[in-house]
């Protein structure tokens, strides 16, 4: 059990925005330990009132796209602005098979070292749900600890980018200029979810950038904008030189600005807030469900027994929830 002490001063050194006692407090947020995540839900709930607060920005990108020098080169703009940077990352791979998508190799090594810039990895391991949660509580204690600008990176991996979309105001997609058919490499359902388009590299080849930005905004006009009052911009950038990154962070105050005033902004924080409610909910029922001990004796032969069709799924679902006392 962690003493109520610590968690106080866990607490205090946090909200004065001490970067170890927030590393400290993610840690807690990602331990499976049962003392640590009742930990980690006090400091939560007492933090609560300070989070919010943050420009909460998700940016994905192939592996390749220029994510890490792009968040680096516009997270040291921002800090020399005065700005407190947070970069967290989702990344389901990461622990898997040793390594993760994302890389291991020291990332942002400007970034890292100022004094107002927060860098974590993902979480490792698990489920893209458990990642995600992870790492939406990270960015509340962010935000707690007085990071006004949380970036929140991932590649495109499964449904890693619906995710990370859920949880930010704003969601860029970091791609990188090709020739012909642009269109192509592009995911299905991307566009959809993207805020802001930024085309990356265009210091290597300015005119195929454009050409490229182009291509986008034609493939945009065709689409049906997710909310009326923002055709997502598509924007030309170099993360290496950091031109267009200026350009970048007044589309993104645009866009708060716009989806501020007709309410579109709260709405959107409002049914993420919803949505991660119930998911909170079921992560701890099916916690609860799969480690109460009359389940759980249950489990491995009834499983055997579904998968090699002696009983029905259905059948075993019910003496599972039976025994739960459903
Ligand atoms: P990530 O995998 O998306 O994080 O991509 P990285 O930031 O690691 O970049 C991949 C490669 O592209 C590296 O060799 C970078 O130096 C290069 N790169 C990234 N951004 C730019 C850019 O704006 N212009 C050019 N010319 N190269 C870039």
């Amino acid at each position: 059990m962690i003493p109520a002490l610590d968690i106080d001063s866990l607490e205090h050194r946090l909200v004065a925005g001490d970067r170890a006692a927030l590393a400290r407090a993610i840690t807690l947020v990602e331990s499976r330990r049962a003392d640590h995540q009742v930990a980690a839900r006090t400091l939560l709930s007492r933090l609560m009132p300070l989070t919010g607060r943050a420009q909460r920005i998700g940016i994905t990108g192939v592996p390749g796209a220029g994510k890490s020098t792009t968040i680096e080169r516009f997270g040291c703009n921002l800090v020399e602005a005065g700005h407190r940077v947070a970069v967290l990352a989702v990344d389901p791979s990461s622990g898997r098979h040793g390594g993760s998508i994302l890389g291991d190799k020291t990332r942002m090594e400007q970034l890292s070292v100022q004094a107002n810039a927060f860098i974590r990895p993902s979480p490792s391991g698990g489920a893209l749900g458990g990642v995600a949660r992870k790492t939406r509580e990270a960015m509340l204690l962010c935000e707690a600890a007085g990071f006004d600008v949380v970036i929140i990176e991932t590649v495109g991996v499964g449904q890693s980018e619906t995710v990370v979309a859920d949880m930010v105001d704003i969601f860029l997609a970091l791609l990188i200029p090709g020739g012909g058919d642009e269109l192509q490499g592009i995911k299905k359902g991307l566009i959809e979810l993207a805020d802001l388009l930024v085309i990356n590299k265009a210091d290597a080849d300015p005119a195929k950038a454009e050409r490229s930005a182009r291509d986008y905004r034609n493939a945009l006009h065709i689409l049906t904008p997710a909310h009326p009052d923002w055709t997502p911009p598509v924007l030309t950038a170099s993360g290496l030189t950091g031109q267009g990154l200026d350009v970048l962070w007044t589309q993104i105050l645009r866009h708060r600005e716009v989806m501020t005033a007709n309410g579109a902004r709260a709405a959107r924080r409002a049914d993420q807030d919803a949505r991660w409610m119930w998911a909170m909910v079921r992560d701890r029922l099916e916690d609860a469900f799969k480690t109460a001990p009359a389940v759980a004796a249950l489990v491995p032969d009834l499983e055997t027994a579904v998968r090699e069709g002696e009983v029905p799924a259905s059948a075993a679902a019910d003496r599972l929830l039976a025994a739960f006392g459903l």
